[in-house]
């Protein structure tokens, strides 16, 4: 087992010892980003290291515990700030180069540090000295070392989220329908009904019994309480179907409704459809994140539906009513008189049904795209030039005068 070394919450954070609060919190806000377990579903990584910076944000931001924390080199809730700040000051030789050098509070005496490695190796249970020194550093340290110790009774721990993508085609996103999906989930297990164990107990692996194990406390060994048994030296016959973890995984067909209007990048939350919890915990929720589908003719920003229509030179120089498609069919568009080419036409409610607010609609916007005749027959390029003597104007007239 690699000896635990005390923590380094700046270096987990990134930040400087001398950091601010607001750098802190700007630390943590940015790695939570980057590691939250929603972001990355089923990534056991991410999660051990979004628990990394949670612990290191949670001592760093609450001004007492960074205290202790900066004095120390670690950090328990059994530490008394008057003791931290003595030990600080008064110091205790060196505790380690990860500390930054400051002492560590506690009277070793009655605890001897030379044999302990032979003790160790001999398998010997370390015998609980006089003088209070080892009790006293046993209590402080357990709470600290005993984080993921796995046998002891563990209460009811809620499962995490699961987050999944769903493609899902233009018209189903606008109009609804269901979607199957096939999704991995922990769920309890059968066997041992999420205990991770079936009744019996065998000799402790971790410390082969002697209920310790050797841990770092900055450059310093010491023998601490196993965290694997709690000190009993046994654990209980794990699950065999689990593996003790008191979930297992399955693969599970899903079927859900998507409502009409449902847009692109929306989560859709399935409650208590993600892991199961451990020990009576509840299940975690399964979130869906929608990739709506595209439309060769329509494209969709919201509510809002946007298409692009080609109208002729007569059309869009006179005026007309064209017929134009919308995701209802065919809808009549009046094109008023001088109409320019890019011009958008706002045809109100004619977009999608809003998800959120029953009865409403988004609207279809309309970019006109005047389309200019090829001219062949001679009759034609007569009427044109004709045309052109009428309307002597030259188009660039106001761009020049910018220039
Ligand atoms: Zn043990
Ligand atoms: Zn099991």
């Amino acid at each position: 087992m690699p000896p635990t070394q005390s923590k380094d919450y700046y270096g987990v954070l990134g930040v400087k010892k001398t950091a601010t609060a607001e750098e802190i919190r700007k630390a943590f806000r940015k790695l939570a980003r980057k590691y939250h377990p929603d972001v990355n579903p089923g990534d056991k990584k991410a999660e051990e290291k979004f628990k990394e910076i949670s612990e290191a944000n949670d001592i760093l931001s609450d001004e007492k515990k960074r205290k202790i924390f900066d004095q120390l080199g670690f950090y328990s809730d059994q530490i008394d700030p008057a003791q931290a700040e003595a030990a600080a000051r008064g110091g205790y030789g060196r505790a380690g180069a990860g500390h930054g050098g400051q002492g560590v509070p506690f009277d070793f005496g009655g605890f001897d540090f030379n044999d302990f490695a032979s003790q160790q190796a001999a398998g010997r249970q370390q015998q609980e000295s006089g003088g209070g020194g080892w009790g006293g550093f046993r209590d402080i340290f357990s709470g600290i070392f005993n984080q993921g110790g796995r046998e002891q009774p563990r209460g009811p721990e809620p499962g995490t989220d699961l987050e999944y993508q769903i493609n899902v085609d233009f018209w189903t996103a606008i109009r609804g329908g269901t979607t199957r999906l096939q999704i991995q989930r922990q769920e309890m297990c059968a066997t041992c009904k999420g205990k991770g164990a079936t009744g019996g107990s065998q000799t402790c692996p971790e410390c082969h019994g002697s209920g310790q194990v050797t841990q770092m406390g900055g450059r310093m060994k010491f023998n601490i309480q196993c965290p694997r048994c709690g000190g009993s030296g046994k654990v209980q016959h794990a699950c065999t179907t689990c593996h003790g973890e008191g979930t297992v995984t399955r693969t599970e067909q899903i079927e859900f409704r998507i409502k009409p209007g449902t847009r692109d990048g929306q989560r859709i939350r399935l409650g208590g459809k993600g892991n199961a919890g451990i020990n009576g915990g509840p299940s975690g929720d399964l979130y869906l994140v929608v990739k709506a589908g595209t439309h060769p003719v329509f494209t969709r920003q919201g509510d809002d539906i946007y298409v692009t229509v080609p109208a002729t030179v007569a059309e869009a120089a006179l005026g007309a009513k064209i017929e134009v498609p919308t995701i209802d069919g065919r809808a009549q568009l009046k094109v008023p008189p001088g109409t320019q080419s890019g011009q958008k036409l706002r045809m109100r409610e004619r977009g999608v049904p809003s998800s959120a607010h029953e009865g409403k609609r988004g609207d279809q916007i309309v970019t006109v795209e005047i389309m200019v005749p090829k001219v062949q027959d001679e009759r034609s390029k007569e009427i044109l030039r004709e045309f052109a003597k009428l309307n002597p104007e030259d188009p660039r007239a106001a761009m020049w005068a910018k220039v």
